[in-house]
């Protein structure tokens, strides 16, 4: 075990921390939609994989580790453990060709491990992540490993540890609010259909999907009364089809035009704005995808409709034309 190793994972005690290095292998890879691909993880580590109180996963965001082209992962990546508070800078002071990269996913499912039982066997915890392949033009070694990937391979994810008391990473967070506004792109879209599954048969309200083209759209299954509705981007530019669906969902009163919100370069700053106290009644909106496309999507709420921002969690999931950090 090397001295670097040794820094970022308490190897001897194991303590309680909030975020876990889980070693996982592929165990089924499902091309669900021309631009979705199911990749399915499974590891002893996974056990000890956290969700919120009731077991869910919702919009919760890990990081996956993409090796380096013929590298394997660094080897102190390739550790069960607990992650020390200073992981993130340890990892970015390693060797950049070697260390691969890390990115930004949604669980879009965790299944706990299911004992032995009679004559039946055991079956390992698994977990899915849903890849976008965005293949055409602006690729990126996430999507590129995903396009690849086969049953065997290993991986490394960073996520919540379920010994740690609060699940980080989870916010969609509705509070008493009994109407829904979801909108995303492909990129939101695990976390929107993981939200739906949850939500209880009360809620109501619109889900807006936009994905390239039609061959793209899923079957989600919800018991709330949510509209879900899909939109084909085709050959329209990205985040047309779902600013416009908004613009009908949500139509601005007379009066009710609110403040201006501050500027967001979202080329040089991740645009992530999320409530700073619970919604009460009424609409809650989560809306997630380009950062560009939330950044006007947050002045037509914010200002047009004139909509509390304590009940709108924006967030930048990636930028058109630039590699994420990682
Ligand atoms: C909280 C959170 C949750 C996310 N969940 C998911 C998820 O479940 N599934 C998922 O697929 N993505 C998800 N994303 C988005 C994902 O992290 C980015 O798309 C990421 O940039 C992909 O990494 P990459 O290595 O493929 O491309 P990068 O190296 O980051 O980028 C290379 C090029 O590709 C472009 N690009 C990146 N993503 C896309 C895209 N989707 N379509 C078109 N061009 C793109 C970039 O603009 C850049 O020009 C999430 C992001 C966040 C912040």
């Amino acid at each position: 075990m090397s001295a670097a190793m040794d820094e970022l994972v308490d190897v001897e005690a194991d303590p309680i921390r909030p975020i876990r290095a889980f070693d996982v292998r592929v165990s089924a890879v499902e091309q669900l939609t021309p631009h979705f691909r199911r990749i399915t993880f499974t590891g002893a580590d996974l056990e000890l994989f956290g969700s919120n109180a009731d077991g869910e996963t919702l919009d919760l965001r890990i990081k996956v580790m993409i090796p380096s082209p013929g590298h394997a992962l660094p080897e102190l990546l390739s550790v069960r453990g607990s992650l020390t508070d200073e992981w993130y800078q340890k990892w970015r002071s390693l060797d950049e060709s070697t260390r691969g990269v890390m990115r930004t996913y949604t669980v879009r499912s965790l299944r706990p491990a299911v004992p032995a039982d009679g004559g039946r066997s055991a079956v390992p915890a698994e977990l899915d992540i849903d890849f976008v392949l965005h293949l055409d033009g602006g690729s990126g070694p996430a999507a590129q490993w995903a396009a690849a990937a086969q049953p065997g391979d290993a991986m490394t994810l960073i996520g919540p540890c379920a010994r740690w008391g609060d699940c980080l990473g989870i916010e969609f967070a509705p509070g008493d609010a009994d109407r829904v506004l979801l909108v995303g792109d492909e990129t939101a879209v695990p976390a929107i259909a993981a939200i739906l599954s949850a939500l209880p048969a009360h809620i109501s309200g619109h889900a807006v999907l936009e994905v390239p083209t039609a061959a793209d759209f899923l079957d989600i299954p919800t018991i709330a009364n949510v509209d879900v509705r899909w939109h084909a981007r085709n050959a329209n530019p990205h985040g047309q089809a779902m600013s416009s669906a908004v613009r009908t969902v949500v139509v601005p009163a007379a009066c009710d035009r609110g403040e201006e919100p501050e500027d967001v370069d979202v080329d040089a700053t991740i645009l992530w704005e999320t409530p700073q106290k619970s919604p009460s009644q009424g609409l809650y909106a989560w809306i997630a995808g380009e950062a560009a496309t939330i950044r006007e999507l947050r002045r037509y709420l914010v200002r047009d409709v004139g909509m509390d921002r304590n009940a709108v969690a924006f967030m930048g999931y990636w930028r058109q034309g630039q590699a994420l950090p990682g």
